[in-house]
């Protein structure tokens, strides 16, 4: 009789441990959905796009093709954590009418409605920087200066390319920019390296690179968010 019931136990007890890996592993599955994370909404934007490339490096490289690639990107990564995400920009195309006199200023336009329209709890505009001194480099973020948020949010994110990405800024800057002003949400522009800078050029061109850089800002953008 006892070793029937030691039986009957084992067995109900490797039922209920069938369950829980079972659980756990559905829940693995619709962990995104089902993530704390899953309540907030970050508006991604690929800086430029269409007639506007942005800068140019020695090698070739347009700043709007690297800026939407690292958007995608970082899309996934923010996507895989269980955030909502929006792009602004998804593909090579600006966002302006093509009939429109001013393309740039119908193209920000159009990025400061799907923004307003969105309600994100931030947006995180993505561009390469350039500079005529060609041995400036490393990764900054900047924000708007009237916006506590956007400065929290913009320290956070800095604090992980200083700790994670060679060569750079110590410390994120105030910067008076249409994308960080045009709306009450924080926002910030991270200026993922100088295209300007041969060495960087090849740098933000690789895969590696480009996945220290979406990594490190969707850890700035969990530490804002605790
Ligand atoms: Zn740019």
């Amino acid at each position: 009789m006892y070793v029937i019931n030691i039986r009957k136990y084992s067995i109900i007890l490797l039922c209920i441990l069938c369950c829980g890996v079972i659980a756990a592993i559905i829940g693995g599955v619709v962990n995104a959905s089902t993530s704390p994370n899953a309540k907030y909404t970050i508006v991604i934007d690929a800086g430029h796009g269409g007639i506007d490339f942005g800068s140019e490096g020695y090698a070739g490289s347009k700043e709007s093709e690297l800026n939407l690639s690292y958007a995608i990107t970082l899309k996934r990564y923010c996507e895989d954590y269980g955030f909502k995400v929006v792009l602004t920009r998804k593909d090579a195309n600006g966002l302006y009418d093509a009939l429109a006199s001013n393309k740039k200023k119908d193209d920000m336009k159009k990025r400061k409605q799907i923004i307003e329209k969105v309600n994100p709890d931030i947006v995180i505009s993505i561009h390469m920087n350039s500079f005529a001194e060609s041995y400036t480099r490393g990764a900054q973020v900047f924000y708007n200066n009237q916006s506590d948020n956007s400065k929290a949010l913009a320290d956070c994110i800095q604090k992980q390319f200083t700790k994670n990405l060679v060569k750079a800024r110590k410390s994120s800057q105030a910067g008076d920019y249409y994308i960080v002003n045009c709306t009450r949400f924080p926002s910030v522009i991270c200026e993922c390296g100088f295209i300007s800078n041969r060495e960087e050029e090849n740098l933000l061109n690789t895969e590696d690179y480009k996945n220290q850089v979406c990594y490190s800002i969707l850890c700035g953008v969990i530490s804002y968010f605790a």
